[in-house]
């Protein structure tokens, strides 16, 4: 047995009853921080590793309360705005800031849970995944918190509970190796075969993600499923999808997800005072989603496009 150390994570969500990540019915759980900064993501509140404050200015009544509240000195206000240092929150475990704010500008993205405390929510949960269901690991990376990820696995494991985890493979493989007993399903992100179009939009190479893909290939024993987002211009041509074909063939594998480009996230990139630069990209066209599900059928690679999978 898995002693009851309190092991803790930085979590940013939980969601329940979702049916398009893994099989049944499932708890996702989404971990903070991220190796990589796709322009597209639609979850970077969970790029940064630690709790972060997101402000929405439109609900600001400008009382400074919350600026009164920082005992860290993190916020400022210029010009009828507030300024974040986040470099002075990466500790920060009161978040008094969200606290005192009366009119919601302020929240807290992120929050600090440990190890029993987590297992208690999934075990609520329990009741409603039927016979097929489990828990999910999103994020941001969940690989980059690899110590509270094994643990929490394991303890899935022992209540047999069933495991999937949602990664970007930009990670030491250490972090992932340890893992991978506890694990029954992975679903593997590749966004382009290309290291210098890789690093364009994501802000890394490929080299690390395509190595550790090899690797989970030989020495996986669950189902690993292949991601790819579709961002039209960037990854969807035939060459592009040929270079993949021949990868997936050449490791062995059959099975990968489209995920069309969406802009669902797009608001949140406000509250985080980031910029959003996905807005010229358009969402695939389905003509285009079939050609490219043609191909991979074309290489005997099972292609699913967006939440039309058998599973
Ligand atoms: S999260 Fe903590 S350190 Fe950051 S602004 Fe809020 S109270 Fe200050
Ligand atoms: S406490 Fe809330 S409403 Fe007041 S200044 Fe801060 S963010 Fe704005």
């Amino acid at each position: 047995m898995v002693s009851a150390k309190l092991t803790d994570g930085y979590l940013f969500d939980i969601q329940g009853f979702s049916v398009h990540d893994g099989p049944g019915c499932r708890t996702l759980i989404f971990l903070k921080g991220c190796s990589l900064h796709c322009i597209w993501c639609s979850n970077p509140e969970g790029l940064h590793s630690f709790p972060e404050p997101l402000y929405n200015s439109s609900k600001c009544i400008f009382d400074h309360l919350c600026i009164t509240a920082c005992e860290k000195q993190a916020i400022t206000a210029v010009d009828h705005d507030l300024h974040f240092n986040k470099d002075l929150c990466f500790d920060c475990i009161t978040y008094e800031c969200s606290k005192a704010c009366c009119t919601s500008a302020l929240k807290t993205g992120g929050y600090r849970i440990t190890i029993n405390e987590l297992i208690k929510l999934i075990q609520r949960d329990r009741q409603y995944w039927g016979s097929t269901g489990g828990i999910t690991l999103s994020g941001g990376e969940p690989f980059l918190q690899p110590d509270f990820v094994k643990t929490l696995l394991q303890l899935c494991n022992q209540s047999y509970i069933h495991t999937a985890v949602e990664t970007c493979g930009n990670v030491s493989w250490n972090n992932i190796e340890s893992s991978l007993e506890y694990l029954d399903w992975i679903f593997y992100d590749i966004k382009h075969m290309i290291d210098s179009r890789h690093f364009v939009m994501t802000g890394a190479g490929n080299k690390l993600i395509l190595k550790n893909a090899r690797k989970l290939a030989l020495k996986f024993k669950g189902r690993l499923v292949f991601r790819m987002p579709v961002i039209p211009g960037y990854n969807d041509d035939k060459e592009h999808i040929h270079k993949l074909c021949v990868f997936l063939n050449s490791i062995g594998k059959d099975e990968i997800n489209l995920l069309p480009l969406h802009h669902l996230g797009r608001e949140k990139y406000n509250l985080l005072g980031k910029t959003y630069y996905t807005s010229d990209y358009t969402s695939p066209v389905k003509e285009s989603l079939n050609q490219i599900q043609s191909q991979f059928s074309d290489n005997k690679i099972n292609c699913y496009i967006g939440t039309d999978t058998p599973f």
